[in-house]
Parts: C-alpha cells; sequence; structure tokens
C-alpha cells in the first residue's frame, strides 16, 4: 500500500494503555505510539502498517500515523521524546519514500477541522521536521528511498 504522508499526533492522554482500552475496537488509532517513561522510550504498535489507520477523517489509507504519548496542549514536549519521533519518522520516511513536505501533523491536514490542535498547541512541527531532515538516513547521494 502506497504511503503518501506521515502524520504525527499526539494521544492527548498520559499513557498509552489510556489510547488502546479508549478506543472503540480495543485497538489503537495510530500505527504507533512513542512513549517517554521513565528514560526509556516505549514504541508501541496499533495496526498493522500496511492496514489503514482509525486517526483522522481522511488520510487513514494513505498515511501512516504516529503518536506521541501525551497532552501538548497542556505540557511541552519532552526533548528525548522530540528525538526519538524524529529519529523514528526519519527511517519511516526513507523507507517509505516519503518527502519532508509530506511529513505533517494532524492539524495541518487539509481536511482538519480548524479545532484541532493535535499534536498540540506546544509541539513546533517545523521544528520537529528540521529534526526529522537532521536524521534522515544519508546511506547514498542517489538513493531516496527503497523499494519495497
Ligand atoms: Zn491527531
Amino acid at each position: 500500500m502506497k504511503r503518501t504522508h506521515i502524520v504525527i499526533h499526539h494521544t492527548a492522554s498520559k499513557t498509552w494503555a489510556n489510547v488502546v482500552t479508549q478506543g472503540k475496537h480495543k485497538v489503537a488509532p495510530f500505527h504507533y505510539g512513542l512513549e517517554l517513561k521513565g528514560n526509556r522510550i516505549l514504541i508501541h504498535k496499533g495496526p498493522n502498517i500496511l492496514e489503514p489507520a482509525s486517526a483522522t477523517k481522511h488520510y487513514n489509507d494513505s498515511a501512516i500515523h504516529i503518536a506521541a504519548v501525551g497532552d501538548f496542549d497542556k505540557t511541552t514536549p519532552p526533548p528525548s521524546l522530540l528525538l526519538a519521533l524524529a529519529v523514528f519518522t526519519s527511517d519511516l520516511a526513507f523507507i517509505f519514500g516519503v518527502p519532508i513536505d509530506h511529513i505533517v501533523g494532524h492539524s495541518e491536514l487539509p481536511a482538519a477541522s480548524t479545532s484541532i490542535t493535535c499534536p498540540g498547541l506546544t509541539f513546533n512541527l517545523d521544528k520537529f521536521r528540521d529534526k526529522v531532515i537532521a536524521a534522515f538516513p544519508r546511506l547514498s547521494k542517489n538513493l531516496t528511498s527503497i523499494p519495497l
């Protein structure tokens, strides 16, 4: 399945467990969730990456949806979580051939309602994209993506 975008979310919850138990089908709406627990980053899995997510009204089929665990309307994302998210996003962008301008916050999607603040009012998406670029793997000058 072609993935044209990577969409970044926050969970607006304290833990990943909240996300899963609140879901209609006990499956997280996001393909992945990154959570800072103590001084470790946990990577949680939702639906299979080749299956649709249920994270937004549109783009569930065409995007990879990654959530940072936390409510970043209320608190700022921890730097270590942002860095892990950027590295993880960068690897997926590389593998799926997603260009940097297609790595977007949920609130940046054209179809998103103006009331949507996800991934949070304190989440600086431009600075995040800079971190993704900095982490982008440079295996070869000529190789921009690995065909699956
Ligand atoms: Zn969202």
